[in-house]
């Protein structure tokens, strides 16, 4: 009923956009730095830094609060840093949007999402290049996002380097970051066509705030899907879920979800 109401709601706001003259994409992706409207409350317990940059392009970092961090805390935080763009958190529930930007569960990173091209392959190839200890179980993670139908993802030890022909990669990063207020943070930067631009994006995991190895893993694999264009989605059954818990995969509703952002 919620995805026949949305849907009715989307249907609405097109025909008003196509009536006024706007591009139904207006109605579907705010500006950056744009309060969210009614109904796209996808980040929920996230916070976005959001800066555009003079080539047309978005820089985006996708803040996770750290256990007991509540989402305007992390925020203020970030500000009291000089962590510019920061957004004003939503709050309350994730509302369902409209494919492809939402499947049962799971949400997109960005509406309407940002994805990777194809670049001639059948679906996007994505390695994920490892810098970091053992403590983040990237080897374990990877592989599982792999299962995904619509995008490839690869491991791949850093020194080993980007294998280049049109494939992606994001650099992956663990540190002892500090009382940041996060476990986690992906940055990218997208293009005015929403593909996110080769070479700006990373994941970073931080030390600081320890946990169990389900833990690790469960931050890894929530980054790792950021990185693939997933965001946060409703249940704990994914490591999507916007707070730490010690579920260490994705579910069916965000592979569900993949290949409709990839078709
Ligand atoms: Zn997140």
């Amino acid at each position: 009923m919620r995805h026949r109401t949305s849907g009715w709601a989307l249907t609405v706001l097109t025909v008003l956009a196509v009536s006024l003259g706007i591009p139904a994409q207006a109605t579907a992706a705010p500006a950056p730095g744009a309060a969210p409207a009614a109904g796209q409350a996808e980040r929920a317990g996230d916070v976005h830094a959001v800066r555009q940059n003079a080539d047309g392009t978005t820089s985006v970092s996708v803040y996770r609060p750290a256990p007991g961090v509540t989402a305007d805390a992390l925020a203020k935080k970030l500000k009291a840093k000089g962590v510019r763009g920061v957004q004003a958190p939503t709050s309350g529930d994730v509302t369902a949007l409209a494919l492809p930007c939402s499947y049962g569960t799971a949400r997109s990173l960005e509406c309407s999402p940002v994805r990777w091209a194809h670049n001639g392959y059948a679906d996007p190839q994505v390695y994920f290049l490892d810098h970091t200890s053992s403590a983040w179980p990237m080897t374990a993670v990877v592989p599982k996002w792999h299962e995904s139908v619509g995008i490839d993802s690869y491991y791949r030890w850093y020194t080993d380097g980007c294998p280049g022909g049109g494939r992606h990669c994001a650099h992956v990063h663990n540190s002892n970051y500090g009382n940041t207020g996060w476990t986690g943070v992906t940055n990218y930067q997208y293009n005015s066509d929403r593909y996110f631009v080769d070479g700006s994006v990373s994941m970073q995991l931080n030390d600081y705030y320890g946990g169990s190895a389900a833990e690790h893993r469960n931050t890894a694999c929530h980054e790792a899907g950021h990185v693939l264009g997933l965001g946060h989605g409703t249940s704990t059954s994914s490591c999507m879920y916007s707070s730490r818990t010690s579920t260490t995969v994705p579910n069916s509703d965000d592979f569900a979800l993949l290949p409709r952002i990839y078709p």
